[in-house]
């Protein structure tokens, strides 16, 4: 992580105090901790909460990095006010917040700031959080109106997705959007950010897990605070420091170690590439079955999608399903777009 040169963000979701910052920022220091957050401008969903102190916080900030030359701050901008001052404090990073990603608009007044040369534009490093709905175009698209500006330092970070139907977390991770993104631009780090993902600190360690040992992530970007219950914002998410250590180190003690030898690996990697291959070839023998049916229902008039034998269809694979142990809604969601390609091609 050579952009970043560590791994980890940490620090409060919101400059507070100057008591609560520098408390904070020292407690993680101690622990080895040398890159902080602050939140500077609070996005509150709704009116009447703690909205930030702003430049206050940002002075605090510079005043802490002078105190402490080793240290690096960030906080969030979302627009060019909020950006302009963050580059004037000396803020050695700030992100783009999940709300902001989502207005093409903002993001691009943001990177009209950034264009051009300035002093210390080659060190800035500019992370992109992804929007609350699940939509990796306008994530993308914000990571390319940053690059366009001519910032080479781009981070991405994955805060989870804001669904209607939310399960114990408070935003979903959906970590199929991140890996796609991870494929699309291998050149950019990704961040996991657990503590918005997670909204509760019961869960934060295992989405930290999930993050290193499944999706191999390049890092946390994580809210730590010296009094977490007292926070103004997301209290019941943010981790005392000394906290935030011993679940990180936990988490990275339990690495695998690679010891080069990938026999039994290769082995079930070819038992899967094989099944691919017959579910392709079974996809391809389906469409070809349900042309023919599209074509056989034109000639006697009849309507494409027929509810009561797709109702049945449906019904039938997900109880099969179950007999041999498949999740109902792994089966549905399956069958939902084999459905809706088949429904496609007889039109
Ligand atoms: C934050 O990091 O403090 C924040 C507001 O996050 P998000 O934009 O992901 O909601
Ligand atoms: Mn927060």
């Amino acid at each position: 992580m050579n952009i970043l040169s560590t791994n980890i963000i940490a620090g409060p979701c919101s400059v507070e105090s100057h008591e609560q910052f520098f408390k904070t920022c020292d407690e993680l220091r101690e622990l080895g901790y040398t890159f902080f957050r602050g939140g500077v401008w609070k996005p509150r969903t709704k009116p009447g909460g703690f909205e930030g102190l702003g430049e206050l916080a940002l002075q605090w900030m510079k005043e802490y990095k002078e105190l402490h030359p080793e240290v690096k701050m960030c906080c969030e901008v979302a627009n060019t006010y909020q950006t302009k001052l963050a580059i004037k404090y000396g803020l050695d990073a700030i992100w783009i917040g999940a709300r902001t990603t989502t207005d093409p608009f903002a993001v691009q007044e943001i990177a009209d700031v950034l264009i051009g040369e300035w002093p210390g534009k080659e060190n800035l490093i500019v992370m992109v959080k992804n929007p609350p709905c699940p939509d990796i175009d306008l994530w993308e698209g914000a990571i390319q109106r940053v690059k366009n500006s001519g910032i080479k330092n781009i981070v991405a970070i994955h805060r989870g997705f804001k669904l209607y139907n939310t399960t114990k977390y408070r935003n979903e991770p959906i970590w199929r959007i991140p890996l796609e993104l991870k494929i699309k631009y291998p050149e950019i780090p990704i961040l996991c950010d657990p503590s918005h993902i997670s909204g509760n600190r019961d869960y934060i360690e295992e989405i930290c897990n999930k993050a290193v040992h499944t999706y191999n992530f390049d890092g946390f970007i994580i809210e730590s605070h010296c009094n977490p219950d007292e926070a103004w914002t997301d209290a019941k998410q943010q981790l005392k420091p000394v906290d935030l250590k011993t679940l990180l180190d936990k988490v990275y003690s339990g690495e695998a170690i690679d010891d080069g030898d990938h026999k039994e690996l290769d082995e079930l990697r070819n038992k899967i590439d094989y099944i691919d291959r017959c579910l392709l070839y079974s996809l391809e023998d389906r469409l070809n079955i349900s042309k023919k049916i599209g074509e056989y229902k034109k000639d006697h008039h009849m309507k494409t999608f027929q509810a009561q034998r797709w109702n049945s269809l449906l019904d039938n694979i997900i109880n099969l399903g179950k007999e041999h142990g498949l999740d109902e809604n792994y089966v549905k969601d399956i069958w939902e777009i084999i459905h809706e390609k088949s429904i496609e091609i007889q039109n």
